[in-house]
């Protein structure tokens, strides 16, 4: 590297080894963040994504077709199509394994570093034997991407990243694919408006404790089942094909002041009938049934697809107390039924609606940014606005709060315009 591309950053001493300037830095490179850059670009605006995982796409990269005979709705296909745009244009560039490590604003506008993790597969050399699975003695240390073609080396559960204690996957590779000890690479932009697209973190159902998620056999969560269904492990995981009957509870961390979430999460009514209805599909013999407290139906067509799914999805309005090992090592769950007696049940399958939690790991960047949080501790003002307080710092899809995809694709359509108009207006005196 030439020294002259390198650039000292004041704070910390450390050089960059790349310098680039783009009209807007986005961070987080799911759904919202790529249809943000998407329209940015039809609008005539370069942007730079930052993606703290190995691959694009966020949660709904995870997400399965729900489509029966019929398409579902679920919106998960939205992704594709844009994933191709985003790495054909010549506005846009991304880079995923990466972080914000730093964020400053200078003169109006702002300054980043960024710090980036090698691919630690290579994929030009990996053939896919299988040989490092075999190997890697640390249960999820490597993983595949969500579309299943890659595999990557999760530093969290990796050995080697925890203590340098363990190169199995390297002595093991017939074709030198394994390289752990690349190093980072810091990069700095300089971006003129930055965007929020850092999403949700799913609600741990750990803390529902009574609902049994990790203590009962059986308990799985919304997207667990919906990523064993898009691995098309569903037989293999949970014996699918001998499950009859499957309890889907609703609103686990939604509509609960005590825990702190006194909001509705918008689309778990709608994942869950879907998923239910799929489940029926590929597997005739399963009887769903759902628990819920209302059903919510936000979306226009809802009510039509809820008419359908009366007749195949059993719905019980009640949330159960408790989620317990049942006698027969099922589990059972205890509920009210409509003239207040206490019912008990044992499912083969239960499934818990999690709701969309505000994400953690963006609370100190908002705060250097001095963007504010709304009052369900998401990013941006209340409402369903774009922006956040903080003259050019704008926020997408689910990190203002609970969106389905649709809501998501609109809502970063909606943060683009807003940010052309705010690059577009004359002086900062005018921008928001
Ligand atoms: C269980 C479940 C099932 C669902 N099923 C459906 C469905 O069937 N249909 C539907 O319409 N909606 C569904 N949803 C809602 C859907 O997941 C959201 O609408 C969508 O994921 C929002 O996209 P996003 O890009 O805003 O956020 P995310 O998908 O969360 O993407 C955010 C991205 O930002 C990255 N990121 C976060 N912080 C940083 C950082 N500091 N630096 C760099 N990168 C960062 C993340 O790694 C991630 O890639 C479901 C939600 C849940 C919880």
């Amino acid at each position: 590297m030439c020294e002259r591309d390198r650039k000292r950053i004041g704070n910390r001493g450390a050089y960059l080894s790349r310098m680039i300037k783009t009209d807007v830095a986005i961070i987080g490179g799911g759904i919202s963040g790529l249809w943000c850059a998407n329209e940015l670009s039809r609008l005539g605006f370069r942007s730079v994504i930052v993606e703290r995982n190995a691959h694009l796409g966020g949660h709904v990269a995870s997400y399965c077709c729900k489509a029966t005979d019929q398409c579902q709705r679920c919106g998960a296909c939205l992704l594709e199509d844009v994933i191709e745009i985003i790495q054909s244009s010549d506005k846009i560039s991304y880079h995923v394994r990466t972080n914000v490590t730093r964020v400053e604003r200078t003169n109006g506008a702002f300054s980043l570093e960024l710090l980036r993790r090698p691919p630690r597969i290579l994929t030009e050399q990996c053939n896919d034997c299988r040989i490092c699975l075999d190997a890697c003695p640390a249960p999820g240390a490597l993983a595949r991407t969500p579309s299943g073609d890659r595999l990557f080396i999760n530093e969290e559960a990796c050995l080697f990243f925890r203590d340098r204690s363990c190169r199995a996957c390297v002595d093991a590779c017939p074709e030198n694919a394994v390289s752990l000890d690349a190093a980072d690479e810091e990069i700095g932009v300089d971006a003129s408006s930055i965007v929020f697209a850092t999403g949700f973190k799913p609600f741990d159902a750990g803390e529902k404790p009574r609902f049994g998620h990790g203590r009962v056999p059986g308990v799985i969560t919304g997207l667990e089942l919906d990523r064993m269904l898009k691995a098309d492990n569903f037989d293999a995981d949970q014996g699918g094909g001998s499950f009859r009957s499957v309890a889907f509870i609703q609103c686990v961390g939604s509509r609960d002041p005590r825990i702190g979430r006194n909001y509705c999460s918008r689309v778990c009514c709608g994942y869950a009938l879907r998923l239910a209805r799929l489940l029926r599909n590929r597997f005739p013999e399963i009887e769903p049934s759902m628990f819920y407290m209302d059903i919510q139906t936000f979306d226009r067509d809802f009510e039509r697809r809820l008419e359908i799914a009366r007749k195949e999805v059993r719905l019980i309005r009640a949330i159960p107390a408790e989620v317990r090992i049942g006698s027969d090592t099922r589990p059972e769950l205890t509920y009210h039924g409509p003239n207040d007696e206490k019912l008990c049940e044992s499912f083969d399958l239960v499934v818990l609606s999690i709701g969309i939690s505000p994400n953690p790991a963006v609370t100190r960047l908002a705060q250097l940014l001095a963007a504010r949080l709304n009052e369900d501790a998401f990013l941006g003002l209340n409402g369903d606005e774009v922006t956040t307080g903080s003259p050019g710092v704008f926020v997408a899809g689910a990190a203002q709060g609970p969106k389905s995809i649709d809501e998501t694709v609109s809502h970063a359509i909606r943060a683009a315009a807003n940010v052309a108009w705010y690059l577009n207006s004359s002086g900062p005196g005018d921008k928001p």
